[in-house]
């Protein structure tokens, strides 16, 4: 295959009514030398912003592909230099769309979360309203469709918005993404058309916030071990239980919650899905945690809560393969959660290099403090990247549990070194609370713990690579899917 020496430019206008169905295409290594001749394929400039209209930003809205394509003619705009001979699949720019929501989530996150987030952690303050102000920026179902109450973008971009709100504060991160990923999409994902449509509106635009209860004491990564009975009655179940370390729970007005239906059957297969109103599960504990102060995590108990068949999420008995699937999803939302505070302990100790004085000049003249940032912004980096990618390809309908699942082991443990990296830098002060970099250090590691651990993510990836099981995400619908 040879490569042009100068790539050729290529103008092709996206109208508003091609929508995402257009921009799909043209990204897509198959469709887009079908579609264009070469050269970068750039903006179509729109309807509305995404701050005008927070919720309704979908793809007519201010759409943005660029890529290289390949062959010869079409695309129906003059080339001025020698064409690629290949498709190129790999794009690393974001679209306007995206960029528009990044941006708005960073402003908003440096004006309302940044100034208040050492206090919220000090306190242990969960910061209740901001999730109405969320809610008003479309923020609280940035990836659910508009039809539900969502603001339509795609996965990319609710990962972009994880991560700038984590950036800002790693608790309201995880109190986002949990609302979202684990308790907002497994409804949409599996539930009827009756229960989406009773459920999924009102956590969409923030009038619930959603809580996943799935760990028991005798139950972390084993969750097939779980207790909570659920025993079946004339139209429906009694739920009684104990569940821990749920985040949301006392907060909560729909929770996902995962009990035993056949009491016969241990393991895995026994187990189903319910959705509980928050009124239903009682909370007796605020655990007291090493970071994430400003999170709620909770131990609750179930005391015979009834629920009739309409509450039963997917079928009998499938409750475990949901709460996986559901995982294999949400841990992309954790990985961008690491990058968002691996990224704020970066900016930081990059800004403090320029200012601390040692020896008669700046620190960050020293080599030893020079080698540290490179290593911080290219560990970033790489596993930024690989968090965009899963989230790319959950959009596109494409496996993404191999590839989330290495999202989240290299962006947790790239939180975990980095923000002690950050620490080194700033030395004695970055041990104290007057710079938040402490605060960093504390909340990365749990990243390498929830959603499933790092020793789990290898398993993941260690069984998709070896062939021994076949990635949960690679559905019958999409096993003709290009990998
Ligand atoms: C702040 C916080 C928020 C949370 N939020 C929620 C929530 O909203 N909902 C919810 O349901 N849960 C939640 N959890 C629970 C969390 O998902 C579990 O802690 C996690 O899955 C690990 O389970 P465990 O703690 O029981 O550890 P264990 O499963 O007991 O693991 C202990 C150690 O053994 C290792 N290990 C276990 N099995 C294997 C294996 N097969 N191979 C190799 N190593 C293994 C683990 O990696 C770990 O290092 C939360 C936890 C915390 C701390």
């Amino acid at each position: 295959m040879a490569v042009a020496r100068s790539p050729c430019t290529v103008i092709f206008t996206i109208v508003p009514a091609h929508g995402s169905d257009a921009l799909k295409a043209l990204a897509r290594p198959g469709e887009v030398s079908r579609a264009a001749s070469g050269g970068w394929i750039t903006s179509a400039f729109g309807a509305n912003s995404f701050a005008a209209a927070a919720l309704s930003f979908a793809f007519n809205a201010v759409l943005q592909a660029r890529t290289i394509a390949a062959g010869v003619g079409g695309g129906g705009a003059a080339t001025t230099c020698e064409h690629y001979d290949y498709a190129s699949p790999v794009d690393f720019e974001l679209t306007a769309e995206q960029r528009e929501i990044q941006e708005l989530t960073r402003e908003f996150a440096v004006r309302e979360i940044e100034p208040h987030a050492g206090e919220w952690d000090r306190e242990h303050r969960f910061p209740r309203d901001l999730f109405s102000q969320l809610a008003e920026l479309g923020l609280m179902g940035t990836c659910i469709p508009e039809e539900y109450g969502g603001a339509g973008a795609d996965s990319v971009s609710y990962v972009l918005v994880l991560e700038e709100l984590s950036r800002a504060d790693a608790g309201v991160g995880v109190t986002v993404a949990v609302h979202t990923s684990a308790v907002t999409l497994p409804l949409l994902a599996f539930g009827t058309d009756e229960q989406r449509s009773r459920f999924v509106p009102p956590l969409a635009r923030g009038e619930h916030l959603g809580a996943f209860a799935l760990t028991e004491p005798e139950a972390g990564s084993d969750a097939g071990a779980l207790r909570t009975r659920a025993d079946a009655d004339d139209d429906g179940w009694r739920i009684t239980g104990a569940k821990q370390w749920i985040t949301n729970a006392r907060y909560a007005g729909t929770v996902l919650l995962f009990a035993r239906t056949d009491q016969e059957t241990p393991g895995a297969r026994g187990v189903s899905a319910f959705v509980l109103d928050g009124d239903q599960v009682r909370v007796t504990r605020d655990e007291e945690k090493l970071g994430l102060n400003s999170s709620v995590t909770n131990d609750i108990v179930v005391e015979g809560a009834h629920v009739g068949r309409d509450r039963l999420l997917g079928d009998e008995g499938q409750g475990l393969r949901i709460a996986l699937a559901t995982l294999d999803g949400g841990r992309i939302g954790i990985a961008a959660q690491a990058i968002g505070i691996a990224q704020a302990a970066y900016d930081v100790a990059s800004a403090y290099a320029k200012e601390r004085h040692a020896f008669g000049r700046p620190i960050g003249k020293f080599q030893a403090i020079q080698n540290k940032l490179a290593d911080m912004a290219t560990e970033i980096e790489a596993a930024r990247l690989l968090v965009y990618r899963a989230a790319w390809l959950k959009d596109n309908d494409r496996p993404h549990a191999e590839a989330g699942a290495m999202a989240k082991l290299l962006a947790s443990a790239t939180a975990r070194r980095q923000t002690g990296e950050a620490i080194q830098i700033l030395g004695g002060y970055g041990y104290t609370k007057e710079f938040p970099v402490e605060r960093y250090y504390r909340d990365a590691k749990i990243t390498e713990i929830y959603e499933g651990t790092s020793e789990i993510q290898r398993l993941v990836i260690a069984r998709s690579i070896l062939g021994l099981q076949t990635d949960p995400t690679h559905t019958a619908r999409r096993a003709s899917a290009p990998r």
